[in-house]
Formats: structure tokens, C-alpha cells, sequence
């Protein structure tokens, strides 16, 4: 169960989301003031006599029916968190990967358009304990929406403090995103002041046992977006050795036998070395989607090319998702109209003579494309968790319907890239697993 806090036009509330059920449940502050002290190992009295002490008011028959309530839905766990709530504990680097070089992806940079798309992009941004301090020293005054620092964060997952905990949510983006589009923590103490997981966005790193590839998690539209020569930031901030990326920068590791395909494996420097082959033909291609599902073909066995299992199987979690979006967020709600073009192009895609147009081969490639398709194989995107040969063709997938999203008028805004939405979409919303 996860408990988001939120804004929406003035009003505060927060939402349970059982996923589960793939249910909403709305509480007023005030509930979950009192819930928020059902941490495991208080009964009701103990809860109650908790909550008191911050202000929160409820009665055992009160509180009991809320519980009774919430174990109905299997919500409930027994028990205290196995968990100190301020202490995160970062994966240790291994040695054999902190001495790796660096190689960041050739010939690229971006450029942040400052806009905050990406602080209104996600439902949870996860803050760690010493990224709350410094939020509340740098912003001694403020209030989020009228909230005091008290009422700023919820924990990453149930009821209980956690190590990770999420900002509120006004009018569906993070609470710190000013109405300039910059982060106030950022204005105020800088980039070093700011949450580490922002920070290091959109940076990905994987290492394939030769190198630590840097690259960029393709989410974004100024990640995509091609920059003139000479414009935007680079990628690797002057890295040598995986040692140097930030602890807090994830890096992936790719498993040393490779899943193609049911029970086929393949070494990791097998893969390295295909995925060099793909990066040079992705360059030279007129359609870099025929190039990912031709090479699917050859590390299995040749499929006809058909978009409709994957229009199918997305659209009905897309629906799904949008549905419960819609009650707790505004009609202007960055994600809330990302999904809506996405539903809309996967209805029209249900129409099979659509579908042919969209997969037919183009005589130019499109440098969103390409440079998506660059970034996402560098970093060995999606090949440290499953098989590869579906990452192929799901990269296919996602370019054909991206091409069928750029022809439907739903776009949030004009500055949205398809590509970069969808992938956002996928992954930052768990859609890809419809996929899986
Ligand atoms: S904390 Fe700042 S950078 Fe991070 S999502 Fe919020 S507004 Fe954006």
C-alpha cells in the first residue's frame, strides 16, 4: 500500500493506492495523520494516545473501523518495519566494478530546458533522510501550498516512517516545483543542496564487466531532443572510474550469462559486442525500429512483424491507469494528459489497417529515434532484467506506436516528444509490465 499526500486547487488529501485491487482510496488529513501512527507496534489505544501527541484526534471505535476496514482489503501488516526510518542503506559498489572505466555515450549532450517536465513526470520522487534535512534547512520559511514542513513528506511505502519518504504532490507534480518550472530547493542551496536521485536524473549507469557505460534514461524530451554542436551538459562530470559516479547513482550491473530468449543464454561480452553491431547499423538505418525487430529475428527465430499484441495488452493497463489517475488529479495534469494521448492512440491502433501504415518502413530515420535507440543500448537498457530478445522488440514496439502518438492531437503540450512520453510512461508508471 503505498500513501501519496496531495494538493489539488487548495484542497490537501492523501491516496491510498492499493495496488493490489488497483484501487484508490482517499483519506482526509486528519485520518491519516492518526493511521500514520499505526507503525507496527501500537494497538489502538497506543495509536490514538501517538497521534494525540502530534494533534490528531480519533476514537478507538473510530479507528478501529478504519483498521477493520483497511484489513478487509488485505492492507494490514503485521508487526513493526524491519527498518531504521533514517537510514538508507546504498548497495556497496563492488570493487571489481568501482575500478571499471567510465565510457559515457559517444558524441552526446542535452540540454535542460528548465520547464520542471520531468519534477511533474513521476508519482513518488524518493527523497533520502539527509535530502529531507537539508529541504527543511534550506526552506525554514516556506510552506508547500500552505502545508508546514511537518505535513511535506509521506513514507515510500505504508504507514510507518521509512528510510525513503515523497514529497507532496500540488496539482499533481512534486511540491517543490516553483511556478517558474525550477526546484526551490535548487534555487535556494544549489545542485548540491538538491534530493540526490534528482540530481543524478537522467543519468543511468550499467556495467558490462569491460566498462561503466553512462548514458541517459530516455524519459525526457530535452534528453532526446537533438542539441547543436557544442550546446548542453555532458554526461560524465569529469568520471574516470565507476568509483567517481555518486553513490547514489544506481549502476547496473549486466549478469554475466545473458537471457535471450525461454532457456538460451548467451555470455555478457557476446551481447557487448552485438549491441556494437546495432549501435553502427541504428546510425546508418532509414528505420531504426526495423533494425531492433530484425535483430530480434536473428537471436531467435523470425516473427512476422505485428503490433497488435502489444497495442492489446497495453492499452487495457493504460485505461486502467488513467481511470484511477483521474480521480485524485486535475484535468491539467501532466500525466492525466500524457495517458489520455496514449489511450487515444492505442484505440486507434486497434484498427488493423492503421497498424500497417504505422510499421511500414520509413526511408529516413527520425533523430528522436536514433538517438533514443542510442542511448537506451549503450546503457544495456532493459538486458540486466529481461530477456533479450523481448527488449528488441519492445523497443520496435515502442517506436512504431511513439510514430502513431506524433499523428494524434492529444499531445500535453507542444514541447512533448511522443517517445519520451511513452518511455516515461512504461516505466515510470509500471506499464511495461504488460509487456512482460
Ligand atoms: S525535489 Fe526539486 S528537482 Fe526533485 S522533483 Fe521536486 S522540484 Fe524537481
Amino acid at each position: 500500500m503505498l500513501a501519496r499526500r496531495h494538493v489539488l486547487d487548495g484542497r490537501e488529501f492523501v491516496v491510498l493506492h492499493d495496488e493490489a485491487r488497483r484501487e484508490t482510496l482517499e483519506l482526509d488529513p486528519a485520518t491519516w495523520a492518526v493511521l500514520s501512527c499505526a507503525d507496527g507496534t501500537r494497538d489502538v489505544e497506543g495509536i490514538i494516545a501517538a497521534a494525540a501527541r502530534t494533534g490528531a484526534r480519533s476514537t478507538p471505535s473510530a479507528l478501529s473501523r478504519l483498521l477493520i476496514a483497511l484489513a478487509e482489503r488485505d492492507c494490514l501488516r503485521e508487526g513493526a518495519p524491519d527498518h531504521a526510518p533514517d537510514v538508507v542503506t546504498i548497495r556497496t559498489r563492488p570493487e571489481d566494478v568501482a575500478a571499471l572505466p567510465i565510457a559515457s555515450l559517444p558524441n552526446y549532450r542535452y540540454h535542460c530546458d528548465g520547464s520542471g517536465g520531468c519534477c511533474r513526470a513521476y508519482g513518488s520522487v524518493l527523497l533520502t533522510p539527509g535530502d529531507r534535512d537539508r529541504a527543511r534547512a534550506a526552506l525554514p520559511d516556506h510552506e508547500i501550498a500552505g502545508l508546514p514542513a511537518a505535513r511535506w513528506f509521506t513514507p515510500d511505502k505504508g504507514s510507518a516512517p521509512t528510510p525513503l519518504s515523497v514529497p507532496v504532490a500540488v496539482d499533481g507534480g512534486c511540491g517543490f516545483l516553483a511556478t517558474d518550472g525550477s526546484c526551490e530547493i535548487h534555487r535556494r542551496i544549489g545542485l548540491e543542496g538538491k534530493p540526490q536521485g534528482c540530481a543524478a536524473f537522467p543519468r543511468m549507469a550499467c556495467a558490462d564487466g569491460v566498462e561503466v557505460r553512462v548514458s541517459v534514461i530516455p524519459e525526457c524530451a530535452c534528453v532526446l531532443r537533438p542539441v547543436p554542436d557544442g550546446v548542453g551538459e555532458p554526461l560524465d562530470e569529469g568520471w574516470t572510474r565507476g568509483a567517481d559516479i555518486p553513490a547514489i547513482t544506481v549502476v547496473d550491473v549486466l549478469p554475466a550469462s545473458v537471457v535471450l530468449d525461454g532457456e538460451r543464454t548467451e555470455s555478457r561480452a557476446w551481447l557487448r559486442s552485438q549491441v556494437a553491431e546495432v549501435l553502427g547499423e541504428v546510425e546508418r538505418a532509414r528505420d531504426p525500429a526495423r533494425v531492433c525487430w530484425t535483430r530480434a529475428d536473428a537471436w531467435s527465430s523470425p516473427e512476422p512483424v505485428d503490433l497488435e499484441p502489444y497495442v492489446a495488452s497495453l492499452r487495457g493497463r493504460a485505461r486502467d491507469l488513467l481511470r484511477r489517475r483521474t480521480t485524485y488529479v486535475g484535468e491539467n495534469d501532466w500525466v492525466l494528459r500524457s495517458l489520455q494521448w496514449l489511450v487515444g492512440t492505442l484505440h486507434l491502433l486497434g484498427d488493423a489497417d492503421l497498424r500497417s501504415l504505422i510499421v511500414a518502413p520509413t526511408e529516413q530515420a527520425d533523430p528522436v529515434e536514433v538517438r533514443y535507440l542510442r542511448a537506451a543500448l549503450w546503457g544495456y537498457q532493459g538486458f540486466e532484467a529481461g530477456p533479450a530478445v523481448r527488449v528488441m522488440r519492445t523497443h520496435a514496439a515502442k517506436i512504431w506506436i511513439a510514430r502513431a502518438m506524433a499523428e494524434v492531437p492529444l499531445a500535453p503540450s507542444k514541447a512533448a516528444l511522443p517517445l519520451a512520453t511513452l518511455s516515461m510512461l512504461l516505466r515510470g508508471h509500471a506499464l511495461a509490465r504488460a509487456w512482460e
